[in-house]
């Protein structure tokens, strides 16, 4: 199980990311290429987002496989949910393009192993040292790899979740999708429309410029969602990120779900119906640990970043424990009957059976969940191990959980402080029983910390 955090250099909590032409250039994805073509030979299957850059990035990454001996087979634009449910299925590995919700500007690369996860830390470590080493050697001409263009691919995922879904439970269910310009355009509507929904698109043509919103859907960038949600009387809105492996709803009324809430709703259908562990990380509001409680069900915790929580999904199994569901609080949740990664048009398609079953509209499902008052708060990491020392040590006498930044329990609330993956600065979540005490712990924190910086 992966309870601790390694540090990488090129690749953060989610492949690599970077400013095209600036810190991702296609020199950088053709070594990704090559390393990754040198550690896992075999048929390596490639994707991309609606990007601009994608064209240009896909075929560097092709080059750099195609050179060390790898098979490539293209499946064009499609979600990396998508290409990660091809290659468990169908390949040894894969490389997706893309850099799911940053801005237009940005693009990345993530690895794909041969069970349609991400790469773990170790083995990217390893991917890592290959490119800081060159160490991969382009093949003779015989030995070459060949490429094969199969975009139709995509067809077996929007098959398989319909599948999984054959009472066709969107029957007389109206719902607006707004898949970002992204790939989820060739998706999530498909998906939606096979389960018997009725299915209203908005952003719904592929355009790496992203004129409607930004990739990332915030509740901001979906206005024009939430309008046609209540101008079409439309049961719910659905967006997703850049390339659609999270997935984010509008509740009838036009307001936006908070994505915690989104989790613990879907935690509470599935907790329902069946029985085991949920896995999620530590900075996951404790809605889903009283709502697992109430149903017999227990909750283990990781490191923020849904690789971790994928891969100890994996492991749980593996050593015989039923698990049920995992996920994030950002939107991003896995379903392991169909596979073990964040898939933004299976939580679409969840969404529907659970209206569906319920027979009760989104927002009074949303006012049935148990209550908690969520804060966020971040500040520069300049000082950042010293600011997490000082604060272990002050809360030394309490609970304490340190598997990433480190996790303080004061009674029924906690506070989370932690250096994020992805920027330079320290993330500081609180998830209180009542507004009162998570205003006190947060003032509490904040004394602590100041005395450090
Ligand atoms: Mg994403």
């Amino acid at each position: 199980m992966e309870t601790k955090k390694i540090q990488k250099r090129l690749f953060g909590t989610n492949g690599v990311r970077g400013i095209v032409g600036k810190d991702l250039t296609p020199e950088l994805v053709l070594s990704i290429g090559e390393a990754f073509g040198t550690m896992r030979k075999g048929r390596i299957a490639v994707g991309r987002d609606t990007r601009t850059s994608g064209e240009t990035l896909i075929n560097a990454v092709k080059s750099g496989l195609l050179a060390v001996g790898c098979d490539v087979t293209d499946c064009g634009i499609l979600p990396t949910p998508a290409l990660q449910y091809l290659v468990k299925d169908h390949f040894d590995g894969g490389a997706m393009i893309t850099a799911s919700h940053n801005p237009p500007e940005y693009n990345g690369v993530k690895i794909i192993e041969s069970d349609g996860t991400e790469m773990g830390d170790e083995e990217t470590l390893k991917l890592e040292q290959r490119i800081f080493d060159q160490s991969y050697s382009p093949k003779s001409w015989e030995h070459i790899g060949k490429e094969t263009i199969a975009p139709y691919l995509i067809e077996h995922y929007i098959t398989a979740i319909a599948n999984l879904f054959p009472d066709k439970p969107g029957m007389g269910i109206t719902v607006v999708v707004d898949p970002g310009s992204g790939p989820a355009c060739a998706t999530t509507p498909q998906i939606l429309t096979r389960l018997g929904c009725r299915v209203l698109t908005i952003n719904g043509v592929m355009d790496g410029t992203f004129p409607g919103r930004l990739p990332e859907p915030s509740p901001d960038g979906l206005k024009e969602l939430a309008d046609l949600v209540v101008s079409s009387g439309a049961e719910f809105g659905v967006a997703h990120d850049g390339d659609a492996d999270r997935a984010v709803f509008i509740d009838e009324n036009g307001q936006f779900v908070e994505e915690n809430q989104e989790f613990a709703l879907v935690t509470d259908h599935i907790c329902r119906q069946k029985k085991g562990v949920i896995v999620t990380p530590v900075s996951t509001s404790q809605m889903i640990e009283i709502i697992a409680k109430k149903n017999d069900c227990t909750v283990t915790y990781t490191p923020v970043g849904s690789i971790y929580v994928a891969r100890t999904m994996r492991s749980l199994i593996d050593s015989g424990h039923p698990v049920i569901f995992g996920g994030e609080g950002n939107g991003g949740l896995i379903f392991p009957d169909h596979q073990f990664c964040r898939d933004g048009g299976m939580t679409a398609a969840m969404m529907v059976a659970i209206l569906a079953s319920r027979r009760q509209k989104l927002s009074r499902l949303l006012a049935q969940l148990p209550k908690r008052h969520m804060k966020k708060n971040k500040i520069s990491a300049a000082r950042g191990p010293a600011i997490l020392d000082a604060l272990k040590s002050a809360y030394s006498h309490g609970i304490t959980d340190e598997r990433d930044g480190v996790k303080i329990f004061q009674g029924n609330s906690w506070a989370l402080v932690r250096a994020s993956g992805t920027e330079p600065l320290i993330r500081i979540i609180i998830d209180a029983e009542d507004e009162e005490h998570g205003r006190t712990l947060l003032d509490e924190l904040m004394e602590t910390i100041q005395k450090v910086t």
